[in-house]
């Protein structure tokens, strides 16, 4: 018997529906051409998940009547630059792909990103698909609309907002994550968890996740789809996503990124979990309880660098705005609010949240 989907409406311009399940890869084809009427689809991907996915991927869109071509990347951030942008977009164009064809997102963020960058650019702007493969890219980029490359000045600082047409998450992809990649995913959806749903939160608290992905996956596209409805273009309350992410980015930074986003975002949380405590902000104690649940997940709760390195890197960032910065406070495990402090104070918020007990 066929695998029950779970479908999340995500209401932006346009609309578009997020299906979660396992086996999905072997039926894409038939769930992208409810979205899209079969044309051509140019897939992108990754070295890794073509050896893995792409068979099943291209058979089941020519099953569903697209007509396939096919461009691989070298996996890895490395590859998310302009370089590789044009690549794909010579691609494309080598393709002939027209305006009423698609481009197909088959990986984890790197692909999702860039896959969707060069769709938005390419003939000023063709539809794409997203099938994430990485639980980071499930639970969060593949939903939203941020497309982007890396510059050399910074993370992703070329990039368009262009939703997608479809997202179709098959949770057996995630089954094959190496187990650090697996936890990389798990920070964002911890962060979720504290931010808005301490049932999802809770489901973390185990040894073996593997029995709650799709549930995972659609309690955190359900709130993500939630926030980018109300703010498509990221004016305001996106930034309530960002909790954990004002440190976490500044740790990233300061490691010239070898410390990955998931794991950054894990000890920046950690940290502004503990001040909001000692500082007296939130409204009952969970720095404990959510720490715990991080080392659960084999993810840090601490770093190396100083709050004052950690503030210095993070007032360079683009959150901030003029004499204030705009943190995501903790007040309990599923509620969390904006709180703006002067710049000034912010070594000494994250020195409050530095002890790791
Ligand atoms: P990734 O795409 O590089 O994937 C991580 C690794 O896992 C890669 O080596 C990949 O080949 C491999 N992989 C992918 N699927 C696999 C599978 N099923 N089994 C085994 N291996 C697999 O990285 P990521 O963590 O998915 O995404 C990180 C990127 O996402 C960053 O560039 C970040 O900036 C971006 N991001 C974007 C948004 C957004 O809203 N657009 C949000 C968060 C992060
Ligand atoms: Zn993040």
């Amino acid at each position: 018997m066929a695998n029950t989907i779970q479908t999340i409406p995500i209401k932006t311009q346009p609309e578009y529906a997020v299906s979660i399940a396992p086996g999905l890869l072997d039926r894409c084809g038939g769930l992208i051409a409810s979205a899209l009427a079969p044309c051509r689809a140019a897939v992108i991907t990754d070295s890794n998940v073509a050896g893995l996915y792409l068979l099943q991927v291209e058979d089941s869109l020519r099953a569903a009547g697209f007509a396939v071509c096919v461009y691989i990347f070298p996996a890895g951030e490395k590859s998310k630059n302009l370089s590789t942008l044009s690549q794909v977009l010579e691609f494309l164009a080598q393709e002939q792909l027209t305006r009423s064809d698609c481009v197909v997102a088959l990986g984890g963020g790197v692909c999702g990103d860039m896959a969707g960058f060069a769709a938005g650019c390419y003939l000023r702007g063709v539809r794409y698909v997203q099938l994430p493969t990485t639980l980071l890219s499930a639970v969060d980029s593949s939903v939203g609309g941020k497309t982007a490359v890396d510059l050399r000045y910074g993370k992703n600082l070329a990039g368009l907002f262009l939703q997608p047409s479809a997202v179709v998450c098959d949770t057996d992809c995630l089954k094959t994550l190496p187990p650090l990649e697996r936890a990389n995913g798990a920070a964002e959806a911890i962060k979720t968890g504290v931010l808005s749903d301490e049932g999802l939160f809770t489901l973390f608290d185990t040894d073996d996740l593997t029995a709650d992905l799709g549930e995972i996956v659609a309690r955190c596209i359900a709130f993500k789809g939630s926030v980018v409805e109300r703010d498509e273009l990221d004016n305001g309350l996106r930034r309530t996503l960002n909790l954990g992410h004002t440190a976490g980015h500044a740790i990233e930074k300061c490691s010239g990124y070898t410390i990955h986003h998931g794991h950054a975002v894990a000890a920046g949380l950690s940290i502004i979990v503990r001040a909001a405590e000692a500082l007296g902000w939130t409204e009952e104690p969970c720095a404990k309880r959510i720490c715990a649940v991080l080392r659960r997940n084999s993810l840090p709760t601490g770093t190396e660098y100083s709050p004052q390195t950690l503030a210095s890197a993070a007032l360079a960032d683009k959150k901030r705005r003029g004499d204030e910065i705009a943190l995501v406070i903790p007040r309990k495990i599923g509620k969390c609010e904006m709180k703006t402090v002067p710049v000034g104070e912010l070594a000494s918020i994250f020195a409050a949240g530095w002890e790791d007990r």
